[in-house]
């Protein structure tokens, strides 16, 4: 399997690091291969503009999706996007590891979508959902919590963390044709004693051995 992992973490020694690298060694000593793209390590720019493009079809009028879509027939993706747009076409499973900011994606992983999810290359024409361009794919959210699984449950104060990463799973993965598994959620990392991290990274990597098999999520419609 070709898998593919984004990790968007600020801090190297992070949880969240730690889950990736967790998450690249259990997948490659599996005989999986492996591409990444971290994402503050890269620097990438969250930005979306005229940079996303070698190619111009309006000079007057910005308008990110007509712009999306003539690169998308003449090749006019700046370098730093077609990359990553390869990425994702080349692999059969992609993860992102991530904490939860503010009910969702940090800021760099959400701009990444923003530029790299391009209509024309990545969805648009009918080319959605069940039709979507990367349909036969899947996609699973591991993402962190600064708040314990209770404040994640249904009547918890938070509420429940299906609703939540709904938006991710339904607006962003299932539209494009992604078959969703279910989340890996470490909750309040920091709250834990250094033995319970050390067992949900090994629930983790253990999880990975068989995750080629999985059955997907019935996200649904509601
Ligand atoms: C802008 C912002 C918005 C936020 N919004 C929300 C929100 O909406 N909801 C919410 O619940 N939280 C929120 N938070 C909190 C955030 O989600 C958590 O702080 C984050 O998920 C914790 O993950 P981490 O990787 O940063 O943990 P860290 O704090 O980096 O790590 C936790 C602990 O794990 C240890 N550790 C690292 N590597 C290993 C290893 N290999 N083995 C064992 N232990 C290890 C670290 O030393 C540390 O003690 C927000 C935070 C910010 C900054």
């Amino acid at each position: 399997m070709k898998v593919f992992i984004v990790l968007a973490h600020p801090e190297h020694q992070s949880f969240n690091g730690a889950m990736y690298r967790a998450a690249v060694e259990a997948l490659s000593a599996a005989g999986h291969e492996v591409k990444t793209s971290d994402l503050y390590a890269m620097q990438f720019d969250p930005v979306s503009s005229r940079h996303n493009f070698i190619t111009v079809k309006d000079p007057d009028y910005f308008k990110q999706q007509i712009e999306e879509l003539h690169a998308s027939e003449n090749y006019g993706f700046a370098e730093e996007i077609e990359r990553e747009i390869q990425k994702i076409e080349w692999c059969d499973l992609m993860i992102w590891q991530f904490p939860l900011w503010w009910f969702g994606l940090p800021g760099i992983l959400k701009g990444w979508v923003d530029r790299v999810f391009a209509m024309g290359r990545t969805y648009g024409g009918g080319r959605i959902y069940a039709d979507g361009v990367f349909k036969g794919k899947r996609a699973m959210l591991s993402l962190t919590t600064g708040g314990p699984s209770t404040a994640y449950e249904k009547g918890g104060f938070n509420g429940d963390i299906t609703a939540i990463l709904r938006p991710i799973h339904r607006g962003i993965l299932q539209f494009t044709g992604f078959d969703v598994l279910a989340p890996q959620i470490a909750y309040g990392p920091v709250r834990l004693e250094q033995s319970e991290r050390v067992t949900l990274l090994a629930s983790y990597t253990d999880r990975l051995k068989t995750i080629a098999s999985e059955q997907p999520l019935d996200v649904g419609i509601y």
